[in-house]
């Protein structure tokens, strides 16, 4: 999620779950036996399967809470003290960190390392993104398990992900292991929107996250075109750049009885249909060049193999965007792979009107951009998005924060887009790789960019490593459902990505 999201007006669309929040006793975590049923709303005695032994056990009782976020933080206090529970059963020492906003916190647990070596932090944010409810076909907070898939807001982002990291966490405790430093776990807020989040959090209590490497969400864990082989494991080292444009249309406001040619809202949609078919220039960056040469290499789709090597050998722009398009169509994640060849652009939310009786004044429509760092400036994206628009009667504005001026605002992204991707020689860095290679040895491992954002800046822009991993094997299926409807997981490969994650925290042993 982004830097700086800005909070929205209009979310008529949404609608709060009646649920709330599901609160369950800390004392109901230790024991329990097989029944890996969800806990329900209403029912907290529900005996479960000892989480700290099955990750999907752990999910389930995740998504059980509620932690929508609206905009401007959700409610994570009970999901906190579950997990402060839970890690206190296993005699870590865990902290819940409040901020100004009721029940919105961080919880932060550190496991004793036997050395002094910089701590190895492990980012995942609690709160999930709102649900359209009555889209889903079935309760989003129930963790439901259908023909192998865990469904649940947030199972994909990033419960499964918070899921795969403690609990292989807790079977090297299990067994007695010991870290040669601290681990800390910091399970976040105000990830997906919200002011107290990690931004926050360093200004307020640095010294509790301080940390030499940080490991959160992003890398994808692809498949072969039959849906579940292995093929391309990465390890994201950069997020795109985040920045959001407002596309306004004026027009004559008056009675609805007597249209004119002078509508807001026509010449807004005229502005848009012209920009939803237009793509900004590929551009490959070392970062994305390497990423593509790895699915080369790893897939067994010759057709597609082929459009990457016309990609990767291209000379001219033109040849660039023909090759690019030609990967996009081939490609079983085509959204995923247009999204980190350009700088994206997606019409996000829309406002004009209140009144059926009357013609309205203007016209807007939010667009979320996503740049590539080192590709494409976004101060280029706006003037080629000012070009197309040129003649059409609307106003392109880039949102900035607030009184600041376009040119500071533009001068703030160069920062963020001259920002180099983190080092890819540190401990972490090769623990992943080493922990990919054991766990899928038929596939290829690889560095990538992330086309979304995580909440890494706080440690990144202080020099500190940092890398992403969403540690299951999807398929294109699964991963439209992030942020969207059904959103779900393989339970299957949820297991295997906590075996991946055990061996990686197996390199932080003590011997
Ligand atoms: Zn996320």
């Amino acid at each position: 999620m982004p830097d700086s999201p800005l909070p929205v007006t209009r979310r008529t669309f949404l609608h709060r779950t009646g649920a709330g929040a599901v609160l369950l006793a800390g004392g109901a975590l230790a024991g329990g036996t097989a029944a890996a049923a969800p806990a329900l709303p209403g029912s907290p005695a529900r005996r479960l399967a000892p989480p700290d032994l099955d990750p999907l056990a752990l999910l389930k009782r995740m998504l059980a809470f509620d932690t929508q976020n609206f905009g401007e933080g959700g409610v994570t206090r009970p999901h906190a003290e579950m997990l402060k529970a839970l890690w206190e059963s296993a005699g870590v020492s865990a902290e819940i960190i409040p901020t100004p906003k009721k029940d919105n916190v961080h919880l932060v647990a550190r496991i004793k390392g036997t050395t002094a070596a910089p701590p190895l932090l492990l980012l995942g944010h609690s709160d999930v993104v709102p649900v359209e409810r009555d889209k889903w076909s079935v309760d989003p907070f129930a963790g439901v398990v259908k023909n192998g898939e865990i469904y649940g807001r947030g199972s994909l982002d990033m419960k499964g992900a918070n899921a795969a990291f403690i609990t292989a966490l807790l079977r090297h405790l299990k067994e007695g292991g010991k870290f040669d430093r601290d681990i800390i776990v910091l399970t976040d807020c105000d990830e997906e929107a919200g002011q107290y989040g990690s931004r926050w959090l360093a200004e307020h209590h640095w010294n509790k996250i301080d940390a030499g490497m940080v490991l959160t969400e992003g890398g994808w864990f692809l498949a072969q075109k039959d849906r579940t082989t292995p093929m391309l494991i990465t390890v994201t080292r950069q997020d795109k750049v985040y920045f959001n444009l407002d596309l306004v249309a004026d027009g004559t406001a008056t009675h609805s009885s007597k249209p004119n040619p002078d509508s807001a809202i026509a010449k807004l949609s005229r502005a848009v249909t012209a920009l939803d078919t237009w793509l900004a220039p590929v551009t490959l960056t070392p970062v994305t060049r390497e990423y593509f040469s790895a699915l080369a290499k790893a897939t067994r789709d010759a057709p597609f193999k082929r459009a990457l090597e016309l990609l990767l050998s291209a000379r001219s722009q033109h040849a660039r965007e023909r090759a690019a398009a030609l990967v996009v169509k081939r490609s079983s994640y085509p959204w995923l792979h247009r999204a980190l060849l350009r700088t994206t652009h997606a019409f996000v939310i829309e406002d004009a009107g209140y009144k059926e009786n009357v013609i309205p004044s203007a016209a807007t429509v939010r667009i979320n951009c996503r740049g590539v760092p080192g590709g494409q400036r976004p101060r280029d994206f706006l003037a080629g998005v000012r070009e197309r628009l040129a003649g059409r009667d609307v106003t392109v504005k880039l949102v900035g924060n607030p009184g600041e001026s376009e040119e500071a605002a533009l001068k703030r992204l160069d920062e963020t887009f001259a920002k180099p991707p983190s080092s890819i020689d540190s401990p972490l860095y090769a623990a992943i790789g080493d922990a990919a290679r054991r766990t899928y040895p038929g596939a290829v491992f690889a560095p990538a960019l992330f086309e979304a954002g995580t909440s890494l800046a706080p440690w990144t822009s202080r020099g500190v490593p940092g890398y992403g991993v969403y540690p299951y094997v999807l398929d294109n299926d699964q991963l439209v459902t992030m942020h969207g409807t059904d959103e779900r997981i393989s339970v299957a490969a949820l297991q295997q990505g906590t075996e991946f994650m055990y061996r990686l925290f197996d390199r932080f042993r003590a011997r």
